[in-house]
């Protein structure tokens, strides 16, 4: 398999501030917790962990925040796929309610933590919009706003006036807006997280991959490629879309597309004030969605799909250019700085699935859109459920690993309708990509 794409290439490493210094981990160690991957899950989970006394190892095999939460669109979504009434068809109405509260609450959690721990994120809190690309979608996205309204959330509905007015683009029919959402710069979250972690007492290790994970007893041995171990009672894994063989059959349970993001240089004033005045961060409702928003600096991002493979040469992020041009003809001709990639792990239910395949060893994995703000309650969850033993922290039931039939083919297919989406999705899209 190709190397991963790096980190380097983004606008979010080229703009964070420093990271809190992290060694190797040089010679054994113990704690009552190891914590795979230092993402959002894996470093809130430490950070939560710490917190609540209980002493916490994480093995990251980069740096912290170098997978999905470094890359990211920095769009903090509170909320899942499914809207609140399809959560309670599929969970029943007490639990649905329940999981409808978590979800929705994940936005509110990031921006607590930023406020709480002073990190310095830049971060901008004005809502998502979600752009209807069909009629059907028009009345997808009203329905949606309707029920979260019903819950007492701000949220409105959006006309295709409304939305050309807030996006600066006629591209949509309607969509609907969602205030409890906002933007981060995301590696800048991610390091702030491992500032805290390591503020509350955990021990981060970067440059450490675990390459052997084994039970010894009550204990489990977890081994890094250096050769040093950290032995502790319990392991979460948090590898989400850079999972590897660590757990037999865990890869197979995702697939892992990668996901494309441009970044134009700043625009200038006057640019920037046609272009999502009021700071809103944005997607729509297309299979394979369009992501967009300005950063804290009025870059203007896009992203969206992308070869399946890693990326070659430019012109593999050529088609989000092009969708710049026509979303917002009035920045044709804005130089592109930077291009880069990363993988999401996407399970078959759409949903995160926590596994615990053997006593001690939890999994949390399947990172889909809207991982900013979930992977971090996540992450808080799971450091609940550690704390007190009480299952009913998770907020997701815990499941068997139930690997996808025919994975390697399964990849080949999301290759296929990658394809077949670009070409039938409906409206802008044709045109645009
Ligand atoms: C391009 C892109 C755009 C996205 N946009 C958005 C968005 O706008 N909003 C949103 O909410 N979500 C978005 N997402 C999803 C979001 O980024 C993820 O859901 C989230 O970051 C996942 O966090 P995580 O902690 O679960 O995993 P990751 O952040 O991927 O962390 C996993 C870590 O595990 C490490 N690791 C793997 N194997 C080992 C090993 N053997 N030993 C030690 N360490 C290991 C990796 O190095 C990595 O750092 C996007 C994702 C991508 C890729």
């Amino acid at each position: 398999m190709a190397e991963p794409f790096p980190l380097e290439p983004s606008l979010w490493h080229a703009t964070a501030p420093a990271a809190a210094p992290v060694s190797p981990l040089a010679a054994d160690a113990a704690a009552d917790v190891c914590v795979i991957g230092a993402g959002y899950a894996g470093l809130s989970t430490a950070l939560h962990l710490a917190e609540a006394g209980i002493s916490v190892v994480v093995l990251e095999a980069h740096e912290p925040g170098w997978g999905g939460s470094g890359r990211n669109g920095g769009q903090v979504i509170p909320g899942i796929k499914y809207d609140p009434s399809e959560i309670a068809a599929k969970f029943g109405v007490d639990a649905g309610e329940a999981l409808t509260r978590f979800v929705g609450s994940t936005a509110d959690l990031v921006f607590d933590l930023i406020d709480r721990h002073g990190m310095d994120v830049p971060y901008k809190r004005a809502g998502w919009i979600q752009g209807a690309h069909t009629p059907a979608m028009v009345e997808t996205v009203k329905r949606r706003a309707a029920e979260w309204q019903a819950r007492g959330v701000d949220a409105d509905f959006l006309d295709k006036d409304a939305v050309a007015r807030l996006l600066g683009s006629d591209r949509y029919l309607g969509g609907w807006l969602d205030r409890r959402a906002g933007g981060v710069q995301p590696l800048a979250y991610a390091r702030g997280l491992a500032k805290a972690a390591i503020e509350a007492g955990a021990r981060i290790h970067g440059q450490s991959r675990v390459v052997a994970l084994k039970r010894n007893g009550a204990s489990w041995s977890v081994r890094t490629a250096q050769g040093a171990s950290v032995t502790a009672p319990r392991v979460v894994v948090a590898t989400n879309g850079y999972t590897g063989d660590l757990i037999p059959k865990l890869r197979q349970t995702v697939i892992r597309p990668n996901s494309f993001i441009v970044a134009t240089e700043a625009l200038s004033d006057n640019l920037a004030g046609t272009i999502l005045p009021e700071g809103q961060v944005t997607s729509d409702t297309r299979q394979l969605l369009l992501y967009f928003r300005k950063d804290h600096q009025n870059r203007l991002l896009m992203g969206g799909r992308g070869p399946f493979r890693e990326p070659k040469d430019a012109s593999d992020w050529a088609h989000l250019e092009r969708v710049v041009g026509k979303m917002y003809p009035q920045a044709k001709g804005v130089p592109f700085g930077f291009r880069w990639c990363g993988r999401v792990a996407l399970t078959r239910d759409f949903l995160p699935h926590l596994h615990e395949p053997e006593p001690g060893l939890l999994v949390d994995i399947g990172c889909m859109g809207r991982g900013v703000g979930l992977q971090s309650a996540m992450g808080k969850a799971m450091a609940d459920y550690l704390a007190t033993g009480d299952r009913a922290r998770l907020p997701f039931p815990v499941v068997p690993i139930k690997p996808l039939p025919l994975h390697a083919l399964n990849e080949l297919y999301v290759s296929a309708i990658i394809t077949w989406y670009r070409l039938t999705d409906g409206g802008m899209k044709d045109k645009a990509a």
